[in-house]
Formats: C-alpha cells, structure tokens, sequence
C-alpha cells in the first residue's frame, strides 16, 4: 500500500514518539538469533520467572466464576481496598480505596498522570540514567522533559542542590524512581529527607514516585517517600504494580495512589482510553496481593541478589568495565569509559557506548543496552533477570571479547 499523506498526517506529539529503544535492542538480538547465531539476551525489563502457580489459579477461578466483564473503570472495589490496605500497613498513610486507580500496567498510570496534568510546554524533572517512558510520555503529552543528569559518585541520586537547580515556576512533575531502573540504585531515608527539604520550598511540584522494582532489593528494604516525608501526601502519586515482584509483566495490571481529585481526573482520562484494566488480571493482583505467594516474591529476590553479586564479581574483573552494584531492581549499571577509544580486531575504533553494544553483540552474542538510551552515556545496562547459565556465559564472552580489544595497555590504564 502506498500513500504520501505520512509522516506529514500525524500528530506533532506522534512524530515525536518512538519505540522503545530497549525493545529495539531485542529485536536486533532476536534477527541474528533466526540467522543461528548463539545470542544471549540480556535487554529485557521483565522477570525470568513464570507467575507463582497460586495466581494462576485464582485468574482461573475467576474465569471460571464469569468474571469477564467490564470492571469499574477505575478498578474493582477489592482490589482497590487491597492496594490502600497495603500503604496503610506500610507507610502508615490515611488511604482508602478512592485514592487508588488500577491500570493496564504501572506504565499506563504514568501516562494518564502526565496526560491529566500537563499543559504544552510545562516541564518535568527526569534524573538520569532514567527508564525512558519517563521522557517521552512527558513529550507525548506535551510537556517538556528536564533530564537533570546524577553522577556515580552520588550513586546516580539526584542530589537536592541539583534538584533546587532544575525547579522553575513552569516544574510540574519530579519523577523519583527507586529502585531505578536502570542503575538500581535505592534513595536511603536521608537521602529522601533532604529531597523532601526542597520541594518544601516549591509547593507547587507534584512528585511522581515509581516504585515498580520494590520488592527487589539486596541490603535493605526500600524506604518509601511518603513513609519519610508524609507531609507530601497530598501532592505525590505512587506508582507500583505486579509486573517485577510477581513476575506478572504479561498480565498488565499496576495501579496509581495519590490525592483524590488527581485519582478522579485519571480515571476519567482513563474511562477514554481503555475503560479499565482486565478482569482476570485484577482478579490475579488481587491473589498476589492476598499473600498468595509471597514466598515466591522472597525466592525471586534471593535469586536476584546472587546473581546481582555473580554479574558484580564477574565483570568487576574485565578491564575497561565500572560495574556499579545495584541495591536493587534486576539491572547491572555498567560504566564503559574504559573501553572508549580502544579499537577492535577488524580495526574499527569505539567511539561511544553505542558501539560497545553493537560489537559485544556482533562479537560476543551478548544483548544488552546502551547508556544512551537511558539519557546517560558511556554506559551499558544489562538485565540478570536471565538464568543462572545465561549469566555466566555472558561474562565469560564479555570478558574474552574485551581482551581482543587493543590496546590494551590503554584499557588497563583507563579501568
Ligand atoms: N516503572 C519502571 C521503572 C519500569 O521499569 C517499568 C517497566 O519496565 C514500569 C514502571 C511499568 O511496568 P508495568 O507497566 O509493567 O506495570
């Protein structure tokens, strides 16, 4: 079929849109691997494991129960109280199920927040390395992402000196992500203190606090904003869901908590958009909410945190890589200064981490990211939600590619 009326025929807010970077990074593993080539994936943003058995069951029960129509836009009345109940318990918040508003995915909350609250132009503040939905479904929706970039130093935390920096009076939204992905770092209590301090001074700032990866951690639990800060209840959505700590990504249920009047104006965008999100799934979280498997979510984190430590041990040893131990999430952060500048065997020159991604996977068969498509470069992201036997393999080959970079001399010295 052919037709001139494109790109011109869409949206500015379409033209600007772009498909995932990470899903692209995928799909080029995916095409060398139906060429035959031994590829190892490690770009995905979703758990190895299959959802506990016990959740499975209940979405049958439901099934089978005719729980198969429409569900109240924004989410059954259950599951709702369930969600609340589960602040309530942890933060010691004054929630109930009209702050609460169930989505397809905590990534479709994220979008009906920046959707229902920004005017063309208002900015949001984005530390970086960020997940990248967060920029461009500000920019879709009209609003101005302002990437304010973290250092290794700070841990890749924002910091409040660059956060009072960022603010202007046209801020809307700061977007605070812990466990981030992709550094899989995790705010302490001080930190989030002093963060705190600082949007004390800008009342007008709404803060968006994802705490998708909350369930995996590997010191110590994650603190929540609101637990440190309670005052900013009335101005703070938390986003969370049951795609990492259930191994639930498929079945695309997550949910949005924050001030009533923000929880209405999303469920009205979102009664628009899809009506609600599925039966079965909220009949699923729900289970998993209940408790149904909870000793899957402990097995998982043990699980992450072994390989967390085999992925640090491993590539800490390869000259020319900064691995950065995650406290959280299943990412590794890897910094790839050292390999910058080095030239490979067919004497082409790496010049950013772009090209360190693409010459792992030509060389190596390993999949991963490339820092700058998380607004943060030279780095690499690689995701240990793979197996045990995946993992290794993929350090050994990294570790053999890189000792045919030349020079070598200069990797050591950079490392
Ligand atoms: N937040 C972060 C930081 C994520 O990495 C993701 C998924 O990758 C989400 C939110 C959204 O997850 P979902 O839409 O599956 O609930």
């Amino acid at each position: 079929m052919t037709t001139n009326l494109f790109p011109d025929a869409l949206s500015r807010r379409a033209r600007g849109a772009q498909l995932s970077p990470i899903a692209a990074a995928g799909a080029r593993a995916a095409r060398l691997a139906a060429e035959g080539r031994s590829i190892i994936v490690l770009t995905s943003g979703e758990p190895d494991f299959d959802t506990p058995d016990a959740i499975k069951q209940a979405a049958r029960v439901a099934l089978e129960q005719g729980q198969t129509k429409y569900t109240p836009t924004a989410g059954t009345a259950a599951l709702r109280r369930a969600v609340a109940q589960g602040y309530r318990q942890r933060d010691d918040v004054d929630v109930d199920a009209s702050n609460v508003i169930v989505s397809n995915g905590g990534k479709q909350v994220i979008y009906l927040a920046l959707n229902a609250t920004l005017d063309e132009g208002d900015e949001v503040i984005v530390p970086a390395p960020y997940w990248p939905t967060f920029p461009d479904a500000v920019r879709i929706n009209g609003g101005q992402p302002v990437v304010v970039p973290t250092r290794a130093e700070q841990g890749f935390k924002l910091t409040p000196q660059s956060l009072r920096q960022a603010i202007t009076p046209r801020t809307k939204w700061l977007i605070l992500n812990s466990p981030g992905n992709p550094s899989g770092a995790v705010y302490t209590a001080d930190e989030l203190a002093a963060l705190a301090a600082v949007l004390r001074d800008a009342p007008h700032v709404l803060v968006l606090w994802d705490e998708m990866y909350e369930a995996i951690w590997f010191l110590q639990p994650p603190v929540s904003l609101l637990r440190v800060a309670p005052d900013l209840a009335g101005r703070t959505l938390v986003v969370n869901g049951v795609s990492k700590a259930y191994a639930m990504t498929g079945w695309r249920i997550g949910w949005g908590t924050g001030p009533t009047p923000l929880i209405h104006a999303l469920e009205a965008v979102q009664s628009q958009v899809s009506s609600g999100a599925s039966s079965l799934g909220q009949a699923a979280a729900l289970a998993a909410l209940q408790g149904a498997a909870d000793g899957f979510v402990i097995n998982a984190r043990h699980a992450y945190a072994a390989r967390a430590q085999r992925v640090v041990d491993g590539l800490g040893a390869v000259p020319g890589l900064r691995v950065h131990a995650p406290h959280g999430s299943f990412f590794a952060w890897v910094g790839v200064a050292g390999l910058i500048g080095a030239v490979r065997p067919d004497g082409r020159r790496i010049e950013h981490d772009g090209d360190v991604v693409d010459w792992l996977l030509e060389s190596a068969g390993v999949a991963v990211v490339q820092g700058s498509a998380y607004g943060l470069s030279p780095y690499l992201r690689l995701s240990f939600a793979a197996s045990d036997a995946d993992i290794n393999a993929a350090i050994e080959r990294i570790g053999q590619a890189v000792a045919t970079l030349a020079p070598q001399a200069s990797l050591e010295a950079a490392a």
